[in-house]
């Protein structure tokens, strides 16, 4: 009776040690994980396995490809000992495979001697769409009459759902909109400083990664641009580099802050300018031609070479990127189309500034201001008075600095107040998208 008794005890407390050691050791199968796990891929998709265990560490892992009911094994791995983690590349460009869904099915075992010796084990499953052919793109406008430094229009379909379209012209990239008719517009510039022999293209990618192109037929026109000098003195440097030397205190003497202005502070209002330009509706809101301010002279043009002089000497070279209207001093400045206005606030060599939102990425811009009258979200119609003329940010005398952007980028402003020009290059272009 006493060994029956004790027999059982002994029987009990082994079980509860067997029961707590694994109770406490690890139950679960190596985490495992794939990426991409869902959605598109093309034949090049880098397809990443990552495997981990650190609790027991993994023992070893098979991949199944699945795809119309065939069943291939791609992979099939025994990991050494003490492998707490493994990432393996799934390579599926060698398998004979069809556009559409596919399974990728992956078992995994780790080391623990859970189950008899034989480890935790799971099966995962994961399912993608194979998809490897470039969008179809048709360009549904004809010729295309570009101007360096100007604007031009492109009416395409696309023959499927596409992640992002639009123009790309050497580094540049100018988003198409998707209208109610299904295909799409895209405003662009052939960018006053891209090198004119880049090609113009439609581009198109999809879900999975894969691109179409559409080519453009286009004519090139070079324009000749002024070249400039502009004298700089002390008197203008004494006066209107105060502003900026607190964003540059490490500038000595106004000539210093100048130079830091040109060179830095301008190429961050750029950079600012394509953020804005993100804030578009897709579609134009006006139909009647641009205004230009009235009375006012132009002082400078889009494109102007400008050459520095300091006492003498060339200290640096800048592009105008607008036009110069200057008439009386706090002139008023009236908005030049029907439009969304997108920003008022300071902004470096601009001083006060307004741009305003005119669809499809295309945005006129309001600088030196001395004062302004609207707010973010007001909607302006053509004529409308905004604000008045000044010389705030880095101007040398009471001016309007005039800017057209296209995508952040600044364009010649004559050609959108030119009517015939507008007709012929742009609205003639617009009703493309809807017709078929
Ligand atoms: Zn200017």
């Amino acid at each position: 009776m006493k060994t029956i008794k004790s027999f059982f005890i002994l029987t009990l407390l082994f079980a509860l040690g067997y029961g707590t050691y694994f109770y406490f050791h690890d139950t679960a199968a190596p985490a495992t994980q794939l990426s991409p796990n869902s959605g598109s891929i093309t034949k090049k998709t880098p397809i990443t396995l990552t495997l981990n265990d650190e609790a027991s560490m993994l023992a070893h892992v098979t991949v199944l490809l699945i795809q119309d009911g065939k069943t291939v094994e791609i992979l099939n791995k025994e990991y050494p000992e003490n492998t707490p983690a493994a990432r393996e590349q799934i390579d599926l460009s060698k398998q004979f495979l069809k556009d559409g869904l596919l399974t990728l099915q992956i078992t995994s075992r780790d080391r623990s001697i859970y189950h008899f010796g034989d480890g935790n084990s799971a099966t995962t499953s994961f399912q993608l769409l194979r998809d490897t052919r470039p969008p179809v793109i048709s360009i549904l406008s004809r010729a295309h009459n570009l101007t360096v430094g100007g604007s031009g229009i492109v009416a395409y379909s696309i023959g499927e759902v596409v992640e992002n379209s639009g123009v790309q012209i050497g580094d540049y990239f100018f988003p198409g909109h998707q209208q109610l008719s299904g295909d799409y517009l895209c405003l662009f510039s052939f960018p006053y400083n891209a090198d004119p022999e880049e090609i113009p293209r439609v581009i198109a990618t999809d879900e999975a990664g894969n691109q179409g192109i559409g080519g453009i037929y286009y004519r090139l026109r070079q324009p000749k641009f002024i070249v400039d000098q502009i004298k700089i003195d002390d008197r203008f440097l004494t006066n209107k580099m105060p502003q900026f030397q607190d964003q540059f205190p490490q500038a000595e003497t106004p000539l210093e802050v100048f130079l830091s202005v040109n060179r830095t502070l301008r190429p961050q209002n750029r950079a600012w300018l394509s953020d804005v330009a993100a804030m578009t509706s897709d579609s134009f809101v006006w139909s009647k031609s641009f205004l230009r301010q009235p009375g006012a002279a132009n002082r400078a043009n889009f494109g102007d070479h400008r050459d520095y002089i300091y006492q003498g000497k060339k200290i640096d070279q800048q592009t105008h990127l607008g036009i110069d209207l200057a008439s009386i001093a706090r002139a008023e400045v009236p908005a030049t189309n029907n439009g969304t206005v997108v920003y008022t606030d300071f902004m470096g060599i601009y001083g006060q500034c307004i741009i305003i939102d005119h669809g499809l990425g295309l945005q006129t811009l309001y600088a030196h201001l001395s004062t302004m009258a609207v707010e973010v979200g007001d909607i302006v119609e053509r004529g409308q008075i905004i604000g008045r003329t000044g010389a705030t940010g880095l101007a040398g005398g009471d001016h309007l600095h005039y800017g057209v952007i296209v995508g952040g980028v600044p364009v010649n402003p004559i050609e959108w107040w030119d009517k015939n020009w507008v007709r012929n290059n742009i609205t003639s272009k617009l009703q493309l998208s809807s017709e078929q």
